[in-house]
């Protein structure tokens, strides 16, 4: 399989997204120390309880942006097919 970042052949997967060592090194994961830090420093607030339930939170956001985002593009796409010049 290919890194989805630059493609390289990889048989590394993390959370069942391919990608190579260079470029998950490349991302700068969280330290357990740091999480550990960030969960003890969190305050809560009325939308969230806590530091993880924020975090999953993030992720749907994050997700549902990027659908957004490709069905902009998607739609560019199909209407550009549709033109005849
Ligand atoms: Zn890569």
């Amino acid at each position: 399989m290919k890194c989805f970042n630059c493609a390289a052949d990889t048989n590394h997967k993390k959370y069942e997204i391919p990608i190579c060592h260079s470029c998950e090194t490349g991302l700068k994961l969280f330290t357990d120390d740091t999480i550990m830090r960030q969960k003890k420093e969190y305050k809560c607030s009325e939308k969230y309880s806590s530091y993880q339930d924020e975090i999953a939170h993030r992720i749907i956001l994050l997700e549902n942006d990027y659908l957004k985002k490709k069905i902009k593009l998607l739609h560019v796409l199909e209407r550009l097919a549709n033109f005849k010049e």
